[in-house]
């Protein structure tokens, strides 16, 4: 998407595009659709539905792909975690499920690693439910967890994400909160691709697993995945969408239309066929020749990363050395904005590095990202 690219509807409302070299993020736009995807959108537009069946339909898909019970799409990863939040406290009973935001009554305590806190997860207190920290600082010990617990405890949560600390794991955590017959709900919002990890968590014995649809699986980005324990994901879908009850659940502001989620199920089942060597080794490709044109500059360290977790898909990583004496990287980081295109790259992870992320990067995109960068540095 250059500059030469100015798409009407955006322009119409003076709004630019720009090169996404920062990821999957929200604030760029999430991910492009794919026309198959489109083409599916528009077919749904075209007719009505009974929209409890289509919730059920499409939840079954996700079901599948994620190795689980039941699932759900949901608004979003961020909705999902509030549909999460509230099963834990509500279960089916309808009572319980119109008394929300209100917990009176109910068990209303997520237990949640220190560590692991992010912009996030105040999605999990939208519920009513309230968070309560365990660990110390960036590490957590069993005994940690353990003495956290009370007989307000619902849930225990665990967030998987980009320099997010493990605290004590995933399997320790699920390990420990069963043992107090607890359930493990998690964020795993842009963990997908690799494509295991769709089921992987579950396999695990997380109790219900949450992802964005608009990031790393590409549908529409107010769309998510919710999948997991049949009788949870069943108090999911009553607190969003019990379409014949008088009063509707703490989830009805964020329903999903029929168009997102014919879009999201469509675009789930393309990631499940996707070659992802293929899509990997195109990012790759893109990332060695960044690399390759910022070779041999004095004071940078330019290093190609795909760190599970941390680094969504092979990346040129440009760290600053003592030696640099250049512009510092936010400097680089707003020149790079204010140009023509915007170009926004990732603002590191360790120290304060840039990182060109690759898996919304066009074909040919790489290049104008190198010869900007070429001139910010220079500058
Ligand atoms: C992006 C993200 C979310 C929010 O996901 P949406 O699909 O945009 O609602 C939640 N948690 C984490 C860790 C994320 O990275």
């Amino acid at each position: 998407m250059t500059s030469q690219h100015w798409p009407e509807a955006y322009k119409k409302l003076g709004v630019k595009p720009l090169i996404n070299a920062q990821s999957w993020v929200t604030s760029l736009g999430g991910s492009l659709m794919r026309p198959e995807v489109l083409r599916a959108m528009d077919e749904a537009a075209t007719a009505f539905v009974d929209m409890t069946d289509l919730n059920r339909a499409a939840g079954e898909v996700v079901a599948r792909a994620c190795g689980a019970e039941m699932g759900l799409v949901t608004a979003g990863c961020a909705a999902a975690e509030v549909l999460m939040a509230a099963a834990c406290m509500t279960g089916v009973d309808e009572a319980k499920v119109e008394q929300l935001p209100d917990t009176t009554g109910l068990k209303n305590e997520i237990l949640i690693f220190r560590g692991q806190r992010n912009r996030y997860d105040g999605a999990f207190e939208t519920s009513g439910a309230t968070i309560v920290e365990f660990g110390a600082g960036d590490a957590a010990r069993p005994y940690h967890l353990e003495s956290a617990f009370t007989d307000k405890t619902c849930a225990v949560a665990y967030v998987i994400g980009p320099f997010i600390k493990p605290g004590l794991g995933l399997e320790k955590t699920i390990e420990i909160a069963h043992a107090h017959d607890v359930p493990v709900i998690v964020d795993a919002a842009a963990e997908v691709p690799p494509r295991d990890n769709l089921s992987k968590f579950i396999r695990m014995g997380a109790d219900m697993v949450a992802f964005s649809g608009g990031k790393g699986i590409g549908g529409p980005q107010s769309a998510g995945l919710l999948a997991g324990r049949k009788d949870l994901m069943e108090a999911a879908f009553v607190n969003s969408l019990n379409l014949d009850s008088p009063r509707a659940g703490i989830g009805r502001p964020m329903k999903v239309s029929k168009e997102n989620l014919v879009g999201m199920v469509t675009a789930l089942e393309l990631f499940m066929d996707t070659d992802e060597a293929a899509l990997i080794a195109g990012w790759r490709t893109k990332a060695e020749y960044v690399a390759r044109r910022l070779e041999g500059i004095e004071g940078l360290g330019v290093v190609i990363e795909d760190t599970p977790v941390d680094r969504q898909g092979p990346q040129p990583v440009i760290y600053f050395e003592r030696g640099w004496t250049g512009p510092s990287p936010s400097e680089i980081r707003q020149t790079l904005k204010d140009g023509d295109p915007p170009i926004l790259v990732g603002g590191g992870g360790v120290r304060d590095e840039i990182n060109i992320v690759m898996v919304n990067v066009q074909d040919g995109e790489e290049e104008i990202i190198a010869d900007r960068l070429l001139e910010a540095l220079a500058k």
